[in-house]
């Protein structure tokens, strides 16, 4: 679509950002952005070409040897003041966020307002705090110096569900390690993407070291395989990170994939129901399902099996459902009309299968306007079932019976993904034992959060690499040994 043809929005964002400017895109396209819970335009973002990606990646190369070059304590300073500039930003993002992707506000202030600027300043204080020579005794007597240096030119590929928390999950490590960036965020949040540039122009960021150009799948393919690039960092679908890894395995490119999940969370028979109801909405059912960490098999002991189903379906649907921008929301509308017609039919693969349903089961009556879908609950659902083992990213969850702890371990792993999880237990140990046993990147126990300062990412189909902690800066660092 091109920019004449979309209503005129105070929050369009007609260029993009390359080498510290605004640039107009080289054909001047434009995407609609559009509002989850209204169904109105919200904005037009600028669409790249593959000659704009050629203009950002050339501006990422020609920032990246002074950049790269500069003492860690003077990076860290900018990137204090790069985070500073996001932090002031926080509250107006998480709204825009919310709007262009129908995430509830009470939960965007955290993820899209405030997570970028402190994920920004832990990896400045990360390589402000590094040893700068590592000498090592070698084993023939001398000694070896290990230099840790920027990898280069970073393409950061980010999805709509989290799009600022998964753009600075990227965006900090690689600026810390001292490569240079150019963010392709996806279409239906291009918006709230140019809030980096904002920040970063404030913050007195050097040209070219931070580049955003939105535009859809072609454009991210264009970016992968650009020859001025030489990493990946992608999140999103699992059939696109393997296409993306298939690019970067035949370039030898290096590459880090966070994907799908259909994570499991496994009731113990001593575990706090009531608890584990009350924390439904936050571990099952986050982001309106839309989470690739999101628990959204629910397995549970025989002996309790009836409770825990009434325990399920009566917390999801006491679960607040409307305006995403109402504090009190806790389940909004889903990103597109795509993705909840996607939802529905996943809704009614479950019927035809004849799981019980036992609340909600499609649009929420009343509910006309926005991309709702009422939470839904399917009991007494075999592991096998398409429900259980397919990503359905909204609001439905699946309750499936076990018999004896081995039964829940070998459920949760029966699994192409392998991301989150969670085990519920009035039992500390006995939980981080299972926790063990569960074939994931991440599992909680007795709750599920992020941790910053601790590596995010799944095994299987769920991705390769790590995000945050110490070991997110890895994969922005490349390493030499000088043999002394
Ligand atoms: P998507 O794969 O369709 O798109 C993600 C991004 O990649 C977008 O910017 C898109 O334009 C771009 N893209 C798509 N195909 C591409 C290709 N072949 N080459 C280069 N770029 C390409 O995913 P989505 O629908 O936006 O997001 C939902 C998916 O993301 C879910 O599967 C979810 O589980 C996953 N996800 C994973 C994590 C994680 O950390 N593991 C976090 C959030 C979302």
């Amino acid at each position: 679509m091109t920019a004449s043809a979309i209503p005129e929005s105070a929050l369009d964002r007609l260029d993009l950002f390359v080498d510290g400017r605004w640039v107009a895109p080289a054909d001047g396209a434009s995407t609609e952005v559009v509002e989850a819970a209204t169904e109105k335009t919200l904005g037009a973002a600028a669409a790249a070409s593959p000659s704009d990606v050629d203009r950002a990646v050339d501006a990422a190369r020609r920032a990246l040897p002074a950049w790269r070059g500069m003492s860690a304590a003077a990076r860290a300073d900018l990137l204090d003041a790069f985070a500073a500039q996001l932090k002031a930003r926080a509250k107006s993002t998480a709204a825009l966020s919310s709007r262009e992707n129908g995430m509830p506000i009470s939960l965007s202030v955290g993820v899209n307002g405030y997570a970028p600027s402190m994920m920004v300043a832990y990896y400045a204080d990360l390589i402000r705090t590094a040893d700068a020579d590592d000498v090592r005794p070698s084993a023939l007597g001398s000694r070896t110096v290990v230099r840790h240096d920027a990898v280069g030119v970073v393409a950061a590929i980010t999805p709509w569900n989290y799009p600022q928390s998964l753009a600075a999950m990227k965006i900090a490590p690689a600026l810390a390690a001292g490569c240079t960036v150019v963010l392709k965020p996806s279409p239906e949040t291009a918006l709230d993407a140019y809030v980096f540039a904002d920040a970063a122009l404030a913050a007195g960021l050097p040209d070219g070291v931070l580049n955003i150009v939105s535009g859809g799948r072609e454009v991210g393919a264009y970016l992968v395989e650009h020859p001025g690039v030489d990493k990946v960092a992608f999140t999103g679908s699992t059939g696109a990170g393997r296409a993306i890894g298939q690019a970067c395995g035949r370039l030898l490119r290096p590459v880090t994939l966070e994907l799908g999940g259909k994570s499991a969370s496994i009731i113990l028979d001593d575990a706090d129901i009531e608890q584990f109801a009350a924390q439904l909405g936050a571990v099952s059912l986050v982001n309106n399902g839309q989470t690739c960490h999101a628990c959204t098999r629910i397995l549970a002991p025989r002996s309790r099996y009836d409770e825990i189903v009434d325990a399920v379906t009566s917390a999801v649907s006491d679960l607040t459902l409307g305006d995403p921008l109402d504090k009190a929301t806790r389940i909004g509308p889903l990103v597109t009309q795509a993705q909840r017609d996607r939802v529905l039919n996943y809704i009614e693969i479950g019927r035809s299968a004849g799981h019980r349903l036992t609340t909600g089961g499609g649009v929420p009556t009343g509910q006309d306007v926005g991309w709702y879908v009422a939470p839904t609950v399917f009991a007494d659902v075999d592991n096998s079932a398409r429900l259980a083992q397919e990503e359905v990213f909204g609001p439905v969850l699946t309750i499936t019976e076990y018999a004896d702890e081995d039964e829940a371990v070998a459920i949760a792993n029966d699994s192409e993904y392998g991301l989150g999880g969670t085990v519920w237990t009035a039992d500390t140990e006995r939980g981080i034992a299972l926790a063990d046993r569960v074939e994931s990147g991440t599992v909680g126990v007795n709750h599920y959060a992020l941790d910053l300062g601790a590596p995010f990412g799944g095994v299987k189909a769920s991705g390769l690499g790590r995000e945050l902690g110490p070991e997110g800066l890895t994969p922005y660092l490349r390493t030499k040994s000088i043999y002394l």
